[in-house]
């Protein structure tokens, strides 16, 4: 079978390719093109005149002569800037046509590639743009999950270009009553970074359909090098959606918030279509022992990896993006499909020049057929050998959530979890050694979100009792060591709710009805306040180093778990210098009980900074030997 020998010693010897020119390398002169495909036996280089694989518009074809390590070469002279392409191949006799796997720009739906002066794309000031994240740790990040629609899609956001790139780029957007949306609520709030779900090119929604009347949130990669077209202002021409995408990282940068992006590396949309398998001849996918496409995500394939010119292909990707487009973080989707040695190597090349870089992975044990023996995967449980990687923690989003749809967690009263609430809040459940590991979370895109998690798990309780349990949620989430995550809109109790009430738990393919983020919800007062708690939350672990400690040694030495007995009530003392802050000693109390509970307080006089409805930086009470925390409430004081 050829992908035993794929995976074999002797043909990574004969065939791994080192070099930094795959793809098209573009001068004003001439543009040099480079294909990796050991396994044809004739190669043709396409040029077309538009990207549009509707129109017959065919160019030239040049054969491609064969080179080292099983690449093809061809050269074109010229300025072919904005020249679309393909490569076609003949294996076993059969022809097979696709883009470029190295593409950094495509025509409409990516089934072309085009050639690309990558400089006209820059926006003005892009030479001077940089991260925003210099001399940080991953814990010093509060992390925003966000899809490029979700945000401006809804009619009261006021934002110009609903479900573009550009409308994150969008300042002074404003409700009909006057109230901030988009990147000024976003700058508000706080977080540090965006994290954008898929926006690489990617293969579920029709580019070339009017806008709005498709969605989804991009698991289904096409393009690894490219932004999605249904995101830009005109996906026919290949150069708008990068300018574009350059553009909103560029204000988001101005505005002090860094871009994360989801990269979906372990699974690609159509298995043999996919350029790398179809131009190579399935290279880029893992079969099993009876020759079937391993699939241990449900996705139709896994990638392979463990193999050179894969690892290759990924590390170079991400690279790229980190070079080009300036990104500030890259979220692994399923990287227990992935390898340990390509996640590090990806961590030291990117790191190497992007210091600032942060890297987390949804790090979820799966089965998958390696190709090779002695593998190990990228999942959760083997983070002690991804130093330099984050992980979700779904301990932390279970307990404090409930699993199953209609199961309280921790913060709507369920008994038994206060040690596991301990570990979660000194950042280090028991897969987690050190916090700096450890992503925090109770609502992202998969799932309910919060709000209405605990209207199933609670339909007892008032929507004020709910209110509560939600902002005592966001409490513990943004108050724990590690790094805290949340899905935009939870601030503002967002809700995913089709037209007949119901709620939607995998919104991925859902109308903008189901998934945008309703604005004219923050008229609400319960909405309004539970922003401006979020918002309060978020600026007290900014402003108290002993939120965001580093190690697991400072965590021991700098925090006490107050001896409580009692299921529902836990509290936490934290002190001293670290991070070279020196911090006053900070108290965190979490009440998850439906009654009053009255804590005795370390000797002293105790400032008030967070209570049940008011979060922020400024002490507003004082309180010595005994303090009453509301009902399903924090409380946090300061000495
Ligand atoms: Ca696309």
């Amino acid at each position: 079978m050829i992908e035993k020998v794929f995976s074999s010693e002797e043909f990574e010897a004969e065939y791994t390719y080192n070099g930094s020119d795959l793809g098209a390398t573009w001068t004003k002169e001439e543009t040099f093109f480079r294909l990796w495909s050991p396994t044809a036996t004739k190669a043709t280089l396409r040029l077309y005149k538009s990207g549009n694989t509707k129109n017959s518009d065919l160019t030239e074809e040049i054969s491609m002569i064969p080179d080292v390590f099983g690449t093809w070469v061809a050269k074109k002279s010229g300025d072919l800037n904005g020249i679309y392409y393909t490569f076609a191949v003949t294996i076993d006799g059969k022809e097979y046509e696709a883009p470029d796997p190295y593409a950094k720009a495509v025509g409409v739906n990516g089934k072309r590639s085009m050639v690309i002066d990558l400089s006209e794309t820059d926006p003005d000031g892009w030479d001077e743009d940089c991260g925003v994240f210099f001399d940080k740790r991953i814990t010093d990040a509060v992390l925003y999950e966000m899809h490029v629609r979700d945000i401006s899609s809804d009619i009261s956001s006021g934002i110009e270009h609903k479900g573009k790139f550009l409308g994150l780029a969008e300042e002074g957007t404003k409700t009909l009553s006057g109230i901030s949306t988009g990147l000024d609520h976003i700058k508000e709030l706080g977080v540090t970074h965006i994290h954008f779900l898929p926006s690489y090119d990617y293969g579920s929604v029709d580019e070339s359909a009017p806008d709005g009347t498709q969605y989804n949130w991009g698991y289904d990669p096409e393009n690894f090098n490219v932004p999605e077209g249904s995101y830009s202002t005109d996906a026919e021409n290949g150069a708008t959606r990068i300018r574009e995408m350059k553009e909103m990282i560029k204000t988001l940068h101005k505005n002090g918030i860094g871009a994360v992006l989801d990269v979906v590396y372990n699974h690609v949309y159509h298995t043999e279509e996919f350029c790398f398998n179809a131009l190579t001849g399935g290279y880029f996918s893992r079969r099993d022992e009876n020759g079937k496409w391993s699939s241990g995500s449900g996705c139709g394939n896994d990638t392979a990896s463990e193999r050179s010119m894969v690892r290759k292909y990924i590390v170079d990707s991400v690279k790229y993006w980190a070079d080009e487009y300036h990104l500030d973080g890259f979220r692994f989707d399923l990287s227990g499909l992935l390898d340990i040695v390509t996640i590090n190597e990806v961590i030291v090349e990117v790191h190497k020049t992007h210091p600032n870089v942060i890297i987390y992975l949804e790090g979820w044990d799966m089965p998958t057929a390696v190709t090779k023996p002695g593998i190990e995967l990228a999942h959760m449980f083997n983070s002690e050998k991804m130093p330099g990687a984050s992980f979700f923690s779904d301990t932390f989003r279970d307990l404090l959530r409930g699993r199953e749809t209609e199961e309280k967690g921790f913060c709507a009263g369920a008994k038994g979890k206060k040690h596991a609430i301990d570990r979660c809040f000194m950042g280090m459940p028991f897969w987690c050694k050190t916090p700096v590991q450890c992503i925090n979370y109770t609502s992202c895109h998969d799932g309910y979100t919060l709000f209405d998690k605990i209207a199933l798990s609670c339909p007892e309780l008032d929507f004020s009792q709910r209110v509560s349990i939600n902002r005592l949620t966001a409490a513990i989430t943004i108050l724990s060591q590690g790094t805290p995550l949340f899905q935009a809109g939870e601030e503002m109790l967002r809700s995913k709710k089709h037209p007949d009430g119901t709620f939607e738990h995998n919104s991925y393919n859902c109308s903008d009805f189901v998934n945008s983020i309703k604005w004219s919800d923050l008229d609400i007062p319960e909405y309004r306040e539970t922003f401006e708690y979020y918002k309060g939350l978020i600026a007290f672990r900014k402003a108290h180093g002993v939120l965001r400690m580093r190690s697991a040694e400072d965590v021991y030495s700098h925090i006490t778990v107050m001896d409580i007995p009692d299921e529902n009530l836990a509290a936490y003392h934290l002190w001293g210098n670290v991070n070279d802050e020196v911090s006053e000693a900070v108290l965190v109390i979490f009440n998850a009980s439906s009654e009053e509970k009255e804590i005795s307080l370390p000797v002293g006089s105790w400032k008030l900074c967070i209570d049940h409805k008011t979060a922020g930086t400024v002490p507003f009470a004082v309180a010595e030997e005994k303090f009453t925390v509301k009902p399903f409430s924090a409380a946090v004081l300061i000495k």
